[in-house]
Parts: structure tokens; C-alpha cells; sequence
């Protein structure tokens, strides 16, 4: 005998809708001249400022950069520890196409440095790049704005 469907809950009568959050996926930053930002290269989400990166990471097992605050994504709970000599991480998705895209530093210890703490790597083969006036291949973590 197959299981019964579970019935949707039906309200008696409508309730007033709350106030939605924004959508998360909505966040989007300006494509202008002055601005600087990384997308996810399999859906053009936008992922991160440049102000928000700190440095980018060069290495045999990934080309990545180090960033606070990205928009737009989401991480699993498993920890894994594939990159950066194994540093314990989990893994960061974009939320539009849930492609992986790079990892989250969770649970560091010394004598890993304290800014590494919920930072980012995202890796540049997975972005792109608004540099001011198209998208391009991300070079890495380079603000290539005159000061
Ligand atoms: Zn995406």
C-alpha cells in the first residue's frame, strides 16, 4: 500500500501576507564605470565586490580569492579540507545555479591568521569580472581602478 500524500495545510480562512524578505538572489550591484565586482561564470550572479576582497591566492591546487561578505550564495554544512593546505572549509555554492563555486574558512585554529576566519576563497576559474566597462575572465584580485 503506498504511502498516503501528506496534505498541504489549508488555512481556514487567508491570512495577511507578511512582509517578504527580499529575495536573496536579488542583490545586484551596479555595472557602472566606477564599480568592481566578481559574477558566477556558469550564471552571472553577482558574488562580491572588489572591496570586499582581500588578497588573491596563487597556488598548484586552485587560483582563488580571499573575500568577506559575498551575496548570493549559500554553504554546505560538510566540512571538507581540499584547498589551501587543507585548511578546514566547507563548500560555497552559488544560490542561482547552485554550481560550487569556492570554499568558506570555518573553525580555524593558529596559527592561522584571525582574518582567515569565515572568509572566502572563490575560485577564479568559476567568475567573472565587471571591470568598469564589460565582463571579463577574473584576473584574480586586482582593483585596476586609478586612485
Ligand atoms: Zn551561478
Amino acid at each position: 500500500m503506498a504511502e498516503p500524500e501528506p496534505k498541504p495545510e489549508v488555512e481556514a480562512e487567508p491570512q495577511p501576507q507578511p512582509e517578504l524578505e527580499p529575495d536573496p538572489i536579488s542583490v545586484r550591484y551596479e555595472m557602472n564605470a566606477q564599480s568592481r565586482f566578481f559574477l558566477c561564470r556558469f550564471c552571472g550572479n553577482h558574488v562580491v565586490t572588489m572591496d570586499n576582497c582581500i588578497v588573491g591566492v596563487e597556488g598548484t591546487d586552485v587560483n582563488g580569492i580571499i573575500c568577506r561578505n559575498p551575496v548570493n550564495v549559500e554553504h554546505d554544512d560538510t566540512m571538507s579540507r581540499s584547498f589551501l593546505n587543507r585548511l578546514p572549509a566547507v563548500n560555497v555554492r552559488c544560490n542561482a545555479c547552485n554550481k560550487y563555486i569556492g570554499e568558506k574558512f570555518v573553525g580555524l585554529t593558529p596559527p592561522c591568521p584571525r582574518v582567515m576566519e569565515g572568509s572566502y576563497l572563490l575560485h577564479t576559474d568559476r567568475m567573472l569580472y565587471w571591470n568598469g566597462t564589460q565582463l571579463r575572465y577574473a584576473p584574480g584580485a586586482y582593483d585596476d581602478r586609478t586612485p
